[in-house]
């Protein structure tokens, strides 16, 4: 495999302005994205880097060349800096340039030999880019497209620490000038094909964190962080289907806090808002963990509960009925306090797989259930067709 090298650096500084320019441009888009920003510029930077070893293809101790391997360092803290800030991390500019700076160092200070030049910039490569790695490992969003470029980073670290060792011994002895021009090539190749890796899936990462950030709008209740109607309508039917498949029950609460338009007249909406914050805790603390807990309407939430029968639902609807009537919160206008009502229905059952109906049969019944709790003087649990027990009553 022979490439001529001059060839291989010019389309590298193609390829490279090109990506750096349409992830700048993609950045300036919906939500800027730092990811985007940071990995153009440390692409652009890349790109002048090549140009300025193409200025003395042939002198390695050309200042210009010196230069050249510095502007080929920085794109690395850059990329490491990227991974950072994509999860809103620190990235010191001491660090993301150190690199460089350590490179210019040694450069001024012993004027290394060719061996030496590959063994350090290798290195320097090679531990940002693992540094890199960590980051995308570390990621808190759990992207499926930062996984893989946590891939791509171990990748080109292994390459580049392969470099740091053997790169300085190619040309001589045993090795002999052939294996130096295949190192050359593969090396050459290497870069445009981590550059496109790394484009593609940094503009892949802040596509999929947007619309992560777009279902989490969608389905999430801003107040309290826990699903909304939405998420009640798209998630509650699979995990109905999913009791009834496994031929196991499925209750549904519909819980209503009592006299709020009292709290928020008395005490203000922020007074009520925390109210509801406490509530919605509360619920989704106590209920068990794989229930769906949604607050489906101003101060109205709801929580499909699998794997629980009437018994099950009922008693843990009181205890939270209870636990909320103990809940006194400080505020300036005085003690902050209300009560819930509940109703609770169990799913009915049936063959097949559950539809849309169902659930909003299931719904109805716990309307009903909870009506009657209102009528009955409120802060009580009503079961669908239970008969009346201490702090319940029946339909
Ligand atoms: P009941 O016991 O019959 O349920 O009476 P209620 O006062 O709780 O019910 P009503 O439907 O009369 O009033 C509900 C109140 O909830 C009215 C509305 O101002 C308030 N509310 C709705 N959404 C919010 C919210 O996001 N924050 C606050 N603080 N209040 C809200
Ligand atoms: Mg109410
Ligand atoms: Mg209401």
């Amino acid at each position: 495999m022979a490439f001529d090298p001059v060839t291989l650096l010019t389309m590298s500084v193609v390829v490279l302005v090109a990506l750096g320019a349409t992830m700048l441009r993609l950045a300036r888009g919906e939500g800027t994205c730092k990811l985007l920003c940071w990995s153009g510029a440390a692409f652009l930077c890349l790109g002048a880097g090549f140009i300025m070893l193409l200025a003395a293809p042939t002198d390695i101790h050309a200042p210009v060349r010196v230069l050249g391997n510095a502007a080929l360092m920085l794109p690395y803290g850059l990329l490491w800096g990227a991974a950072r800030r994509f999860d809103r991390r620190t990235a010191p500019f001491e660090v993301v340039s150190a690199g460089a700076l350590a490179w210019l160092l040694a450069a001024s200070l012993f004027d290394p030999s060719q061996g030496l030049r590959i063994a350090l910039t290798s290195a320097i490569v090679a531990a940002y880019s693992v540094a890199t790695m960590v980051e995308h490992r570390r990621g808190r969003d759990g992207l499926q497209s930062q996984r893989y470029a946590s891939w791509i980073f171990a990748a080109h670290g292994g390459f580049f620490a392969l470099r740091a060792v053997l790169g300085p011994t190619f040309g001589f002895g045993a090795w002999g000038a052939d294996v130096a021009q295949v190192w050359g090539a593969l090396l050459g190749l290497e870069t445009v094909a981590v550059s496109v890796t790394v484009a593609v899936t940094a503009i892949g990462m802040s596509r999929e964190r947007i619309a992560k950030d777009h279902r989490r709008d969608a389905l999430e209740d801003p107040l309290t962080g826990i699903g909304n109607r939405r998420a009640l309508d798209r998630s509650g039917l699979p995990l109905l289907d999913a009791c009834r498949r496994a031929g196991r029950p499925a209750c549904l609460l519909l819980m209503d806090l009592d006299g709020f338009k009292l709290v928020n007249d008395r005490h203000g909406h922020p007074a009520g808002d925390r109210l509801l914050v406490a509530f919605a805790r509360l619920a989704h603390d106590y209920l068990p963990p794989n229930s769906l807990v949604c607050r489906i309407g101003g101060e109205e939430f709801a929580a499909l509960v699998p794997a629980a029968d009437l018994d099950r639902a009922l008693a843990v609807a009181d205890e939270i009925r209870a636990l909320f009537a103990h809940i006194v919160l400080d505020h300036g206008t005085g003690p902050l306090r209300t009560t819930v009502s509940i109703g609770v229905a169990r799913d009915r059952g049936g063959q097949g797989a559950a539809s849309q109906g169902d659930l909003v049969e299931l719904i109805g019944r716990a309307d009903l259930c909870l009506y009657a709790a209102k009528q009955h003087g409120r802060d009580r649990v009503v079961a669908d067709g239970v008969p009346a027990a201490s702090g319940r009553s029946a339909a």
